[in-house]
């Protein structure tokens, strides 16, 4: 297998993600991609299980996607926000808040589902400064969460077993607690929210799936009881939905599961359609009206550069267009079927510890990985993307997968865990 010119020259100047780079293996060369299938540069084609950190829910290239975006980019590839607004940017917004539930009516754009993060924190923290309360500048966040690697997601991630715990020193301080699943776990937390209220400013959490914690499941019950024991408390309650957001859990927002309306709401991944960075917080209107004032320091103090880039915007919009007109929440029950029949046997294989599927999501655990690296190449040896972590083996295909391509995943995932259990 040939490395492409480019790979060996450029290698000594990147610097590549969560990676040790003195012992990293090299990253494969990818020239393209289409569907469900990632085109290496020798030629090898992978059937992709997990759609670009599941962002490509409509498979890669989408034809409606791809249109879009090459339209926009001959019109306006780009234009400052500040003082400037454009046609993509006000129709997303509006389809967003029409698509939320109540009133999440007000969406601030961003470049990165981190920095969603940090602006529903800032949201949270400036409209109790707005209302004139005091202290209220903390979270309350649960174990096993993650949601973005800047310094104040890091700091209400989950700081053992989160990939953060080296800056634990220097994080701020907030509440990472269990989440609290029982009645009893759940008077607890009440009473740990009444305790602590003049510090809170918020409760955040992932919706029903805490996805680079090791995707771990919890019930929509469990979810609505924590929006409405945060919300008795007058606490404002952000729904970081960057993963589960657009489908991903079997309906367009996890949150409808649980029937809530968190203050804030957090979007990324799939609402480019795997095509471009962008990401957004959207609040309700009663935290929005807490910023409208005749005293500038009342204003959001806020705004990226790249905010509601018109091509990312173009291209969420198409993405939306999909969803209405194309049946992706079909689909997605249609996946879990097949997921759940084809990785339920994997759990009598020896060392795996637990199966377990969520709408598009499906979720092989393991007592111990052993070898990491062993597994990442026999996968790629079977012509498949799949990249197992912590404990976990998973897929998050497109939605748009194949009945053959589901099956190819599947099997070939299958037989390497066979193997893999006689290491
Ligand atoms: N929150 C959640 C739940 C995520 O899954 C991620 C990304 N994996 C983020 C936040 C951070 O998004 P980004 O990588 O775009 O900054």
């Amino acid at each position: 297998m040939t490395t492409p010119p480019w790979l060996e020259e450029g290698s000594n100047h990147i610097w590549l993600p969560y990676s040790q780079m003195k012992t990293a293996p090299a990253p494969l060369a990818v020239s393209s991609t289409f569907g469900a299938t990632i085109t290496l540069s020798d030629g090898r084609e992978l059937l992709d299980g997990i759609a670009s950190w599941w962002t490509a829910c409509h498979g890669y290239n989408h034809p409606h996607v791809m249109q879009a975006m090459k339209h926009q980019i001959d019109v306006m590839p780009h234009i400052m926000f500040g003082g400037l607004n454009h046609e993509p940017a006000l129709k997303l917004a509006k389809r967003l808040a029409n698509m939320l539930p109540g009133d999440l009516n007000r969406v601030f754009f961003v470049d990165s589902g981190s920095v969603s993060v940090e602006v529903s924190m800032k949201m949270a923290i400036q409209y109790w400064i707005n209302k004139g309360v005091k202290g209220r500048s903390k979270f309350v966040s649960f174990k096993d969460g993650y949601h973005g690697d800047t310094l104040g997601c890091m700091s209400i991630a989950d700081p053992e077993e989160g990939m953060h715990h080296v800056f634990n020193d220097v994080l701020l301080d907030q509440f990472v607690i269990d989440i609290p699943r029982s009645p009893t776990q759940l008077k607890a937390f009440d009473a740990f929210l009444k305790e602590h209220k003049h510090e809170i400013a918020g409760v955040i959490t992932e919706p029903l799936v805490q996805g680079a914690g090791g995707m771990k499941f919890f019930g929509p019950d469990i979810l609505r009881n924590m929006c409405e024991t945060t919300q008795n408390n007058d606490m404002l309650f952000i729904v970081d939905e960057i993963f589960t957001g657009f489908g991903r859990t079997g309906s367009m927002f996890a949150i409808e599961q649980a029937d809530i309306i968190p203050d804030i709401i957090c979007l990324s991944k799939a609402l480019t359609a795997g095509t471009m960075p962008m990401a957004c917080a959207v609040a309700q209107d009663h935290i929005f009206d807490a910023f409208l004032s005749d005293d500038f320091d009342f204003a959001l103090q806020h705004g990226p550069t790249y905010m509601a880039n018109p091509l990312a915007c173009a291209a969420a919009n198409a993405s939306l267009d999909l969803f209405e007109t194309e049946p992706r929440l079909e689909q997605v029950k249609h996946i879990n079927r097949k997921l759940k029949n084809a990785l339920t046997p994997m759990q009598s294989i020896k060392g795996v510890r637990n199966v377990r599927t969520l709408g598009a999501i499906g979720v092989v655990q393991v007592w111990d990985m052993k070898d990491v690296n062993w597994l990442k190449n026999r996968f790629v040896e079977e012509g498949i993307w799949v990249r197992p972590f912590r404990d976990i083996i998973y897929l998050t295909p497109a939605f748009t997968i194949t009945d053959d391509e589901m099956d190819k995943l599947t099997g070939a995932l299958a037989r390497v865990m066979n193997e893999w259990s006689k290491l």
